[in-house]
């Protein structure tokens, strides 16, 4: 995957419409490029950014069927995430793992409440389940939690779910939809739609955000996937058009892995103010979120808020035994939900997390709201009325059973370098090549300089926060080491990618400045 040879499609295309344009590198958008380039189409995806830049990088990265949703009555939305998060489970097994949670419990109805609760969804899930869920003794609920809070401790509820890393399924989707014949381009910006004199849409305009270059592309179809900012694309289509978009904010810090010892999560059902709060072990620390605080305006690096991280932060001291304070926090990250609007909810926490197709009179098509683990049956939905909105051929869906990039069995054998999946074996033989490509980036992250180099080859990475950020997870494990990291990582990218000194110093600067919203 090379962005100089795909910008080189965009320009000699100059006459012939593609089939569709996906507007948004997201979830959404990057699993209807799957979609839709595996069923033969053409396809071009427009990501203004990087990809995964929103909010497909600012996760609670599970894979789940969402007991929250159980507990709202949402069976229809539960039973597909489960089916979904079966399939993800092979057709990306070297990203998506089985995770066991315990439900602590200190009051005397916990226990057959969430036991119960736990048993409908193992029986939802069907052949797709991953562990069986059962009530644990005290003793029990302490040998998989030790750090859990004693005082009080009636015992706990053990179930499965999920967990995975979500911009690197990004990742190897981009790479999924590129080996399918799909164009892919990142720091590509939509800024203007094209209609003919009946008023349909024809295509769009693109700036490459890297030199200002300015394109035009016709398509058949054009699909608006740009989650929490879907009602700017809408407003080039239509400036009238009423905001679907209600966009509110989850937050989630990292804490050392000596927080939560062994290899459970927590899941709080009830926080005090009625949210579900999950403490969740992730590439060697320990993730805690999320919040949902409704926002009035979108952006891309959203910052999380100082009540938000001590509202973490004091539900998570009634867990633990050692109490995390605000010096323990090593990142903080902020994540907007594309919910989509539903008549006057006041509390976006029981707005639907169910997508939403939209057909303009244009024949705009937007996709909104949805979660993570649906991503694949929302593109699929997505595509079948593309087919009808752009006159296409009616070819089939084949996502169910498709490889994604990078899909292997025992990708545990290659310790550090697993999430990599079928490409381990490469990425090792790169960082062999040279001893200067063995050297670890930081002492506190597992990160070596020959994965920098093999991340502008095969990964699309174009600056120093997207190597951070979202081809390793530096940024989100630990801030204050990423910034560390920035000026070798900088260095590294401009030998790959031919760029002089000036480059590497505003990249360090640049990227300094996004992590700093990372310290709480
Ligand atoms: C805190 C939080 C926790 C979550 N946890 C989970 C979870 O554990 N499991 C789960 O299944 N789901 C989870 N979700 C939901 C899931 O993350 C989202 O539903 C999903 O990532 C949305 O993807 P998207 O592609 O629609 O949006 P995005 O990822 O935001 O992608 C939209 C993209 O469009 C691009 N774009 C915007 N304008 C333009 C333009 N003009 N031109 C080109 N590109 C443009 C943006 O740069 C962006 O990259 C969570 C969400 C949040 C906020």
């Amino acid at each position: 995957m090379n962005r100089d040879s795909m910008t080189d499609r965009l320009r000699d295309r100059t006459t012939e419409a593609w089939d569709i344009i996906v507007i948004g590198g997201g979830a959404t958008g990057m699993g209807i490029a799957v979609d839709a380039a595996s069923r033969g189409f053409e396809v071009l995806l427009l990501e203004q950014a990087d990809f995964g830049k929103g909010t497909s990088s600012r996760s609670t990265k599970l894979v789940h069927g969402g007991v929250r949703y159980l507990q709202q009555g949402n069976i229809s939305l539960v039973m597909e995430a489960l089916r979904e998060r079966g399939r993800l489970l092979q057709n990306a097994p070297h990203l998506v793992s089985d995770l066991a949670f315990v439900v602590p419990n200190y009051e005397w109805w916990e226990a057959p409440f969430y036991g119960v609760g736990m048993k409908v969804y193992d029986v939802m899930a069907g052949r797709y389940r991953f562990g069986r869920s059962k009530n644990l003794s005290v003793e029990e609920t302490i040998a998989r939690l030790p750090n859990i809070e004693r005082e009080g401790l009636r015992g706990g509820v053990l179930y499965h779910d999920g967990q995975f890393d979500d911009a690197r399924l990004l990742v190897n989707l981009a790479q999924t939809a590129f080996e399918q014949g799909a164009t892919v381009i990142n720091y590509a910006k939509v800024n203007d739609l094209m209609k003919d004199s009946a008023g349909f849409l024809t295509g769009v305009r693109v700036v490459d955000q890297e030199n200002g270059e300015e394109f035009q592309a016709g398509a058949r179809v054009v699909i608006n996937a740009t989650g929490p900012f879907c009602d700017e694309i809408r407003r080039l289509d239509s400036p009238t058009a009423a905001a679907v978009i209600q966009p509110s904010q989850g937050v989630h810090i990292t804490l050392d892995r000596s927080f939560l010892a062994g290899d459970t999560a927590i899941m709080v059902p009830r926080t005090t103010d009625g949210r579900v709060m999950f403490a969740l072990p992730w590439h060697d620390h320990v993730i805690v979120g999320t919040t949902d605080t409704p926002l009035d305006r979108v952006s891309l690096e959203p910052r999380p808020t100082a009540e938000e991280v001590d509202f973490i932060l004091e539900t998570t001291v009634q867990y633990l035994v050692r109490d995390p304070t605000r010096e323990d926090v090593l990142s903080a990250f902020a994540g907007i939900r594309p919910l989509v609007r539903a008549g006057q909810a006041d509390n976006t926490a029981t707005l639907s997390r169910e997508h939403s197709i939209e057909i303009s009179a244009s024949g705009l098509l937007t996709i909104a709201g949805g979660k993570w683990t649906t991503y694949r049956n929302m593109a699929e939905d997505c595509v079948d009325h593309a087919i009808t909105v752009g006159d296409l051929e009616d070819r089939p869906c084949v996502t169910k059973s498709l490889r994604i990039h990078g899909h292997l069995r025992d990708a545990e054998r290659f310790g550090e370098l697993a999430w990599y999946g079928s490409d381990a074996t490469a990425v090792r033989t790169l960082i062999e090549s040279e001893d200067r490509f063995g050297e670890r980036l930081h002492p506190a992250l597992p990160y070596r300089a020959g994965e920098v180099v093999w991340s502008t080859r095969s990964e699309m990475t174009r600056t120093v926060d997207d190597y951070l950020s979202r081809r390793s997870r530096a940024t989100f494990l630990n801030a204050r080491a990423a910034m560390e990291m920035a000026p070798t990582v900088a260095q590294l990218l401009a030998e790959a990618l031919g760029r002089d000194d000036s480059w590497v110093q505003s990249q360090v600067r640049e990227y300094r400045q996004i992590a700093s919203g990372y310290l709480p």
